[in-house]
């Protein structure tokens, strides 16, 4: 069997206070991959710049100054983790592909494992998290709610899986045939089908600096998400509609046969409690409507402004 070439691809948005750390630890890593031959001596670990203001594109080009081992794809501005994760994944030529956060919050050690599942023939490698307890009780319960909620709405995606996944040179080209502007790569790369298994780890608390998803970038993520593989919110729409004019048939019959007549407070509620579902209503189809306009625009993902080493 031919040893295979590795690249890590490494997302940074201002990570200058824990990229000396992660650095360190990922070319410690890289060099036993090496060493074991697991990995062939030219892998590399490639930074992808996603339009960072602090010191983080000197760092990686430092680095890639000194050693062949670094690449960079320096975007053009800052475009998103999963743009930048794009980025990474199109542009380097590997024949399997890593994705972990620069934070190493995913434990980097588990790559090794993913590395020999490769090895086995397996093309999707999913690091899946077994325990959540490094990050607060807010973001661990509304994120496995996340998982329950989109399991229930149809959308597969893999249970505390997130974006730490090893991708084949053939999944990665698969990837490339899914041409949507709205990008949620943790249900796209289900989609793909191929051989797939998971390694499983511990989340690790971030050792410096801060997290880039704060609670509004990450609620918008989800609802992304959800926008992009199912129309539940439309068919709720739908149901919300049909329930009340049952029930208003109902409220009919009983006002003409009793000749009821309901009172102000409760008009005066009706309407505004309708003018809320129907304003609700309107804003989550304009929120498709959204993703249509986006879709059809078919802009670009993301600019490179310039890559290193690749
Ligand atoms: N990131 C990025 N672009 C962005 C936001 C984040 O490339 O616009 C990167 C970030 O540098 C990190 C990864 O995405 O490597 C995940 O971000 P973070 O660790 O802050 O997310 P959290 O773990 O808090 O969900
Ligand atoms: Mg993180």
């Amino acid at each position: 069997m031919d040893i295979k070439r590795l690249v890590i691809v490494v997302p940074c948005y201002n990570e200058e206070a824990v990229l000396p750390y992660s650095v360190k630890e990922l070319t410690m890593l890289l060099d036993i991959l090496i060493e074991e031959e697991l990995v062939s001596k030219d892998s590399q670990i490639c930074f992808v710049n996603d339009g960072s203001n602090d010191k983080t594109q000197e760092i990686i080009e430092n680095l890639c100054k000194v050693d062949k081992k670094y690449s960079e794809v320096k975007l053009a501005k800052n475009f998103g983790h999963q743009y930048a994760l794009l980025a990474g994944m199109y542009n380097c030529n590997a024949d399997i592909i890593v994705t972990i956060d620069a934070d190493l919050q995913d434990d980097h050690m588990t790559i090794m494992d993913m590395v020999k599942k490769s090895n086995e023939g397996y093309d999707i490698v999913y690091g899946v998290r077994n325990k959540r307890t490094s990050d607060t009780f807010f973001k661990r319960t509304s994120a496995e709610l996340f998982y329950k909620l989109m399991d229930k709405i149809g959308v597969k995606l893999i249970f505390n899986h997130a974006d730490f996944r090893l991708l084949s040179r053939n999944a990665v080209e698969r990837l490339k045939e899914y041409k949507e502007r709205t990008v949620f790569l943790r249900g796209l790369v289900p989609l793909l089908g191929l051989r797939i298994c998971s390694v499983y780890y511990d989340r690790l608390e971030r050792i410096a600096g801060e997290s880039k998803y704060p609670l509004l970038k990450m609620l918008a993520f989800a609802w992304n998400g959800i926008v992009s593989f199912s129309v539940f919110p439309i068919r709720l729409i739908s149901s919300t509609g049909f329930i009340t004019l049952v029930i208003s048939l109902f409220l009919f019959i009983y006002t003409v046969v009793y000749s009821h007549f309901t009172g102000i407070r409760t008009m005066i509620f009706l309407t505004f409690f309708f003018s809320g579902i129907i304003l609700l209503s309107i804003g989550i189809i304009g929120e498709y409507l959204g993703k249509v306009l986006t879709e059809v625009k078919c802009r670009p993902l993301y600019q490179v402004e310039k890559t290193i080493n690749l």
